[in-house]
């Protein structure tokens, strides 16, 4: 089969009770066990739930892995995925890695002595220099937000594998359908599955695929017994969110292409950072990884005046955080996901006053184009 095809006929062949097509919702917590010699499918749904397993079959089918997990937030897999380490493990995690992440090794993690050391992946030298005796694993997010920063996924994983590290990448940002990292080599694969997978900007997800069985079973041990499952009317939403991935991104992404020419010649725009474009860094990289250049996009106004204008004038478009959703959301990353950075930091990652986020939604691209051209001048 191939990806659209998958997103269709995957995790389930219909309800052999009743014939219905699309996956009954088990809202369920415990399950008549036939007989009590403990070999039964289901017992207690933190353990397994069948809505929850059809979507974790898909996700795996569609990341290429060996077994998928739902979780209840894309940090809840993330968090889940960071626990099959022990203390003194060293991990290598990327400086601009998701805000969530960073605080969650830095301020959890970190008190139970996992160490996270964060380096400029797209610097294959600068991750090897930081590899050490107790490193374990690499964790990559490519392209990075908000400047869309590509890491190499092979040159990582050729590294990883001469020091016998796991690779970890988080594959939020591009999905299964543009990018897929365990068929570039990468070990586990995780997922906000807020954002584009579910597409709808109307529940909180998070998916992991690992590679092969030894590190399921690692993951499954952690998904049972820290608890951070999915429900099974959000496993059932995410279900159905996932069927119309490919023709979403398709129709985002053309709309994105056409956004990131018209803001690169306007006049109040000084920089557009999008994979798409020839002058993007990394760009060749991403293209020989991926097989487009996804829907989200930042740019540089003029002045952090015109920034913030923008931000209040701009309509058409949500304002907020979050990205992927069937709405174009536009965010102003210095007051929003990386206040908490202090400012000559922010700077100094490229992230000013005058940068603008956007995730480019499936409106009429005229309109979009039309509010932007309005909200900046
Ligand atoms: C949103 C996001 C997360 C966190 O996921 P939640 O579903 O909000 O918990 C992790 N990584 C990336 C790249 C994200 O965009």
């Amino acid at each position: 089969m191939k990806f659209g095809t998958k997103l269709i006929h995957s995790g389930f062949e219909g309800d052999k009770a009743t014939g219905a097509i699309s996956t009954p919702i088990y809202q369920t917590s415990t399950f008549h066990q036939e007989n009590i010699d403990g070999h039964v499918t289901y017992d207690y749904a933190r353990s397994g739930n069948p809505t929850r397993e059809a979507l974790e079959n898909t996700i795996a089918l569609l990341e290429g892995g060996y077994k998928g997990f739902a979780f209840s937030s894309g940090m809840a897999a993330i968090s889940s995925v960071l626990s099959i380490f022990s203390a003194h493990d060293h991990i290598i995690v990327p400086k601009d890695v998701y805000g969530g992440t960073y605080r969650i090794t830095t301020q959890f993690f970190s008190r139970f002595e996992v160490e996270c050391e964060f380096v400029d992946t797209t610097d294959i030298n600068e991750v090897q220099r930081a590899i050490k005796k107790n490193t374990k694993a690499i964790y990559i997010e490519t392209p990075s937000n908000p400047l869309m920063k590509i890491t190499d996924i092979r040159a990582i994983v050729e590294l990883a594998r001469e020091y016998k590290l796991l690779v970890i990448a988080d594959n939020t940002f591009m999905s299964p359908y543009l990018q897929r990292p365990l068929e570039l080599g990468a070990d586990i694969v995780v997922h906000s599955a807020t954002k584009f997978l579910n597409g709808h900007s109307d529940i909180v997800a998070g998916l992991v695929v690992a590679k092969n069985k030894e590190l399921a079973d690692k993951i499954y041990f952690v998904q049972n017994a820290f608890g951070a499952v999915l429900s099974p009317q959000d496993s059932w939403l995410l279900l159905r969110g996932m069927k119309t991935l490919k023709v979403r991104l398709n129709y985002q992404q053309n709309n994105a292409t056409e956004l990131a020419k018209w803001l690169l010649l306007n006049k109040f725009v000084d920089r557009v950072h999008y994979p798409g474009m020839p002058s993007h860094e990394g760009r060749e990289i991403h293209l020989s990884q991926a097989s487009g250049a996804g829907a989200v996009l930042s740019f540089e106004a003029c002045s952090t005046e015109k920034a913030k204008s923008f931000m209040k004038k701009v309509k058409c478009a949500a304002v907020g955080v979050s990205l992927g959703g069937v709405e174009t959301i536009v965010s102003y990353p210095a007051k929003m996901s990386h206040a908490e950075i202090p400012h000559n930091e922010r700077i100094k990652l490229g992230i000013g006053d005058n940068l603008i986020r956007v995730s480019v939604g499936l409106e009429d691209i005229e309109d979009l184009i039309e509010n932007f051209k309005i909200a900046l001048e």
